[in-house]
């Protein structure tokens, strides 16, 4: 079997989009006579004036923020005004990790949690995940989506699944070789981590025999993806979703770019600056997605706030769904530092493909007077001495002066000095007008 889905995956452009209209028309009919929050923000707009594909842009954008303002009101409790359906029908609770504010609570019933796990399964196959394959996940899931996705997709493929939460890093690389796993998910920070914790044990991570590994839950540099490929000796794929919308697009074989899991979704890339007309192939869009499957939790055309490129609809693999190149970062992080733009991403790219001694950094801009400053908090490989570390920050500084336009400062932290994350890496700082 070459694709999941080998009907979908393979449909002329026209008619994929024509069967997303469809079930655009009815999750909309749907959201207007079941939802609180949809009640109330499509008033003005009826079924019957979304007419050609082209009226879904008169549909209002729906903001994270107006998620936790329905959420307020917690009747029904916990989920407010965004429930679909009769509370007696959840069956499943979730929630957003909550790093940008009060997290939002996420009801599925049992019908919408297998429309998520089959969209995963898109993605995973996509990654070359096989029955043959025993997936270790190395995190507790708690309430957060991501993992328990990847847990029962994996299942659904065949594959045999260990969770691996409730143990220490290095309990983990015990169990991996313990039980011979040959697939990983994780987020690649924390995939970095179990590496590192191996080399500590005098393990060679290419000994574990990972074959397939897949990156969650953090942005997946081409460069970082390259790196834990040469650690383990694997193939390392990327996705990209979030808990209000499930992971909707994957990468395939050909490893350039992520497949929009179609007809799942409607993936919308437009322009920055009016926010209305989609972009040109090749261009930088902010993404607004709409999940086409799920009564419990209705969303229509949610802004996410990150920008990617545009790809083509064309892929070696074969399949026609729309990709997703390059995913710049949040609209947000994209900030003007001394007048010119600036993404931190830039830099963790130029960090893992030029600096494999840095083991952890923390990206800060500070204003001094009205001058903004960079500067990089680095923890180096313990290995490495004091004259050697100088003359690695002095090498960064320069190599970040070529690749941002922009001068910064580095300071070299002790060993255990930034923080670890194994979920949502928090790795730069804006403290401008936070005083
Ligand atoms: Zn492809």
């Amino acid at each position: 079997m070459q694709y999941w889905n080998n009907y979908t995956e393979t449909l002329p452009r026209e008619k994929l989009e024509n069967i997303e209209f469809n079930y655009f028309k009815n999750l909309f009919s749907y959201a207007k006579s079941h939802s609180k929050l949809y009640q109330e923000k499509l008033k003005g707009i009826e079924p019957g004036d979304i007419k050609t594909k082209e009226d879904i842009k008169k549909v209002p954008f729906t903001y994270k923020e107006e998620l936790r303002k329905w959420q307020e009101d917690v009747s029904p409790f916990p989920y407010g005004g965004i429930l679909g359906v009769n509370i007696e029908e959840v069956s499943t609770f979730r929630q957003t990790s909550g790093t940008t504010g009060r997290p939002v609570y996420v009801p599925e019933t049992y019908e919408s949690w297998q429309w998520r796990i089959e969209s995963w399964c898109h993605i995973l196959w996509m990654a070359g995940f096989r029955p043959r394959h025993r997936v270790f996940l190395p995190f507790g899931y708690n309430v957060y989506v991501a993992f328990w996705e990847a847990h029962y997709a994996a299942e659904k493929l065949g594959c045999e699944v260990i969770p691996g939460g409730a143990l220490d890093t290095k309990g983990r690389v015990n169990k991996i070789i313990e039980l011979k796993a040959n697939a990983l998910a994780g987020t690649p920070t924390y995939l970095l981590n179990i590496a590192q914790e191996a080399k500590s044990m005098g393990i060679d991570p290419k000994s574990f025999g990972i074959e397939r590994a897949l990156g969650a839950g953090e942005p997946l540099p081409e460069a970082t993806r390259k790196r834990i490929e040469n650690i383990y000796g694997c193939k390392m794929f990327d996705h990209i979703g979030s808990t209000e919308t499930c992971g909707f697009a994957g990468m395939c074989e050909a490893q350039n770019g992520l497949h929009i899991i179609e007809p799942f979704f409607i993936v919308e890339m437009l322009d920055r600056e009016t926010l209305s007309k989609e972009v040109e192939e090749g261009e930088h869009g902010v993404i607004v997605i709409t999940p086409l499957g799920r009564r419990s939790f209705p969303v229509i055309r949610f802004n996410t706030n990150d920008v990617a490129i545009k790809g083509p609809s064309t892929c070696d693999c074969g399949r026609t769904s729309r990709k997703m190149m390059e995913i710049v970062g949040r609209v947000d992080d994209i900030s003007k530092v001394r007048g010119v733009l600036f993404s931190p991403k830039t830099v963790e790219q130029l960090i893992r493909s030029e600096f494999p001694e840095i083991i952890e950094f923390e990206l800060v801009i500070t204003r001094e007077d009205i001058m903004d400053q960079i500067t990089l908090r680095l923890e180096l490989d313990p290995s490495i001495g004091h004259n050697d570390a100088e003359a690695i920050a002095a090498r960064l500084r320069e190599r970040h002066k070529i690749k941002t336009n922009l001068s910064c400062k580095t300071k070299v932290e002790p060993a255990g000095a930034l923080p670890r994350f194994d979920l949502k890496a928090k790795r730069f700082k804006d403290m401008r007008g936070k005083h």
